[in-house]
């Protein structure tokens, strides 16, 4: 159902109306973790100040410790619904169980799988029924075939509205968390008909490195870019150490901006 021999062009999915797919970068911005209304609606105008048309914020945190703040859960979802109606911006939140799935979709607009829940079989379906566009993630250990299996799983339950996310692979390498793996971007373009974005913010997990890889990504003709951003990096509760500032997010859009030639 995802292959391109079922359907030839590239498809466009769109999140109350922002479209995600060829002719267009689209550029998702907001914090890690929902932490607290004001953290988050700083960051959502952060993200629109600088041309983000989605705002990306998770209110269930699948962490590997589990002393690690976990998210705010339902009350994260409220807050994610309040700083949409300030702002407008759709909503992108991660759904980490399939208990949960109704519940997240009732606030959010569309709904993440995690990379660690990538192969999640139960959630992928549930996520096929739950009648919201969905944004994929890439296992970090998966390949491209288990990827693109498991956008079938989702597909098969009748929601073809996925948008496939390369967020970094497991390498030998330790001087990132994980290694972007720019090649997905062309070799999954070519085997799968639905969009595929970035994520520099998760794989990098250094915000010195995600205005390269964006550049990279995009080059590479991604369809979009999802990044972290927060008022104060140093208070973050999660991840504080990939999130963008004002300024970075500024020259992020502007690099969105020139590199759409390369589209
Ligand atoms: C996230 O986007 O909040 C996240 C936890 O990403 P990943 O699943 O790629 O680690």
């Amino acid at each position: 159902l995802v292959s391109r021999e079922q359907h030839n062009d590239r498809s466009v999915v769109r999140v109350r109306g922002v479209p995600i797919g060829p002719d267009t970068v689209t550029l998702i911005a907001g914090p890690c973790a929902v932490e607290t209304p004001e953290q988050t609606l700083a960051a959502a105008r952060m993200a629109q100040a600088a041309g983000a048309t989605m705002l990306r914020g998770g209110a269930f945190k699948p962490r590997t410790s589990p002393y690690a703040f976990q998210g705010l859960g339902e009350l994260g979802l409220k807050i994610l619904a309040d700083v949409r109606q300030e702002t407008g911006l759709p909503i992108v939140t991660e759904v980490v169980s399939a208990h949960d799935v109704d519940m997240v979709a009732e606030y959010a607009d569309m709904l993440q799988i995690g990379t660690r829940n990538m192969q999640n079989f139960a959630l992928l379906q549930a996520i096929g029924e739950a009648g919201r566009p969905v944004m994929l993630k890439r296992g970090m250990n998966a390949t491209i075939q288990e990827w693109l299996m498991a956008a079938e799983y989702i597909a098969q339950r009748g929601n073809l509205e996925i948008v496939l996310c390369e967020r970094g692979i497991r390498t030998f390498e330790t001087a990132t968390r994980n290694t972007l793996d720019v090649s997905a971007v062309p070799v999954v373009q070519e085997l799968s008909h639905l969009p595929v974005i970035v994520d520099p913010s998760h794989s990098g997990g250094r915000r010195d490195l995600v205005l390269p890889l964006s550049r990279a990504g995009i080059v590479a003709g991604a369809d979009g870019v999802i990044v972290d951003v927060h008022p104060q990096p140093s208070l973050a509760l999660c991840d504080g150490a990939q999130a963008l500032v004002h300024e970075d997010l500024a020259e992020l859009a502007d690099a969105v901006a020139d590199l759409t030639v390369y589209m």
